[in-house]
């Protein structure tokens, strides 16, 4: 059987730095906001090219926190709209709304899975303050149209980057005029993935960064003196640690990751299936590769027949789950017909070569 994604198989290349890391930190005896997180947050700012990087437990609190912080530095107050696209996954509209703001949603483009810019200005109210774009499968929003519109309306821009460490947006350190910041998840299968929840939040803006590595920290910077009421979302000790092992192997292990992706995209040739957009540009990390066909679940079984296991991401949009029963009418066609459609394929930095020519055997005779 093909995996999906082999965990295991991933961090057991790093398993002997894995074990020194845990022995360092066991010596040290701090295992809270010690000199691994400093570091690792050292580490990430200048991987991303970001002045300020702020560790936090995981990738979701990295949205809310980002939230908090704009709305106690006066920017935002609850009730404000957040543009949001309308196909992804469920916890980007949960920061949102664990900030006490609304999610206003907008169509993706069908070719990228990405928020359509063009649909957005006709989403501006007098309320809105923040554009969400989620980089999707490891694909870059159009970000420059983006930052335009957030500067023609004086918005802020949180990109949700959980899925797209390394994607490399080269005009984001201009001076774009244009507050921004950056949530990532270091969730164990994501491109940079720790042994258990992390996330991180990169950015430029000082005044932000100060408020942020208060508020992770239960609104104190100095001990027992609080500034702000705050939480309890450290990144932990440990997962930094493991994290400062894996970070100077990211490039090389998504140049894998866009080499499969490559032979996917130029091998497959089957009549029955969509492959996914890519410009060849280093926008694109390929988390997941995402294909599109009719009868999906056709599909699946026919891939698990024959040893090839994928998944869906994701089955169902987010205004038509349960939880969300006051949106559960509305209708976004573009997200419904991609949640009907899309399927992953296997794709992981240690998948051989033999193992993709398998899927792409065994797709080309479906
Ligand atoms: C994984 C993910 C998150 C949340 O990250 P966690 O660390 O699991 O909280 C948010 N947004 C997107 C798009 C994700 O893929």
């Amino acid at each position: 059987m093909i995996k999906f994604l082999d965990l295991q198989k991933i961090n057991a290349q790093y398993q002997d730095e894995f074990h020194q890391k845990m022995q360092l930190v066991l010596d040290k005896g701090w295992f809270v906001l010690g000199d691994e997180v400093k570091q690792f947050e050292a580490n990430f700012a200048n991987y991303t090219n970001s002045k300020y990087c702020i560790g936090v437990g995981n990738g979701l609190d990295a949205i809310v926190l980002i939230f908090k912080a704009y709305i106690q530095l006066g920017l935002m107050q609850k009730g404000d709209e957040v543009i949001v696209p309308s196909n992804t996954y469920i916890a980007s509209i949960l920061g949102v709304l664990q900030a006490d703001l609304v999610p206003v949603f907008v169509e993706p483009k069908l070719e990228t899975f990405n928020i359509n810019p063009d649909l957005i200005s006709e989403k501006i109210t007098s309320k809105t303050r923040v554009i969400l774009p989620v980089h999707l499968y490891g694909q870059l929003c159009e970000m420059d149209k983006i930052f335009e519109i957030a500067k023609q309306h004086n918005l802020i821009v949180v990109e949700d980057a959980a899925q797209s460490h390394g994607a490399i947006l080269e005009f984001r350190n201009q001076n774009l005029e244009v507050r921004n910041a950056q949530a990532y998840s270091f969730y164990p299968g994501k491109n940079l993935g720790a042994l258990g929840d992390a996330g991180a939040i990169t950015t430029n803006d000082e005044e932000l960064a100060k408020v942020l590595f208060s508020l992770r920290n239960y609104g104190s910077e100095k001990k027992y003196h609080n500034e702000f009421i705050g939480v309890n979302s450290r990144l932990d000790e440990i997962q930094a640690a493991f994290l400062n092992v894996k970070l100077p192997f990211l490039n090389e292990e998504n140049n894998n990751r866009k080499e499969i992706a490559n032979r996917y995209l130029s091998e497959i040739k089957n009549d029955k299936i969509i492959l996914p957009y890519w410009d060849f540009s280093n926008n694109h990390v390929f988390h997941l590769f995402v294909i599109r066909t009719e009868n999906r679940e056709v599909l699946q079984d026919y891939l698990k027949k024959n040893e090839v296991e994928t998944m869906i991401h994701y089955p169902i949009p987010p205004h038509k789950q349960k939880a969300f029963e006051a949106w559960n009418n509305l209708s976004f066609p573009i997200s419904e017909k991609i949640h009907d459609e899309v399927l992953s394929l296997p794709i992981s930095p240690i998948m051989t070569d033999d193992e993709v020519s398998k899927v792409i055997q065994v797709l080309n005779q479906y």
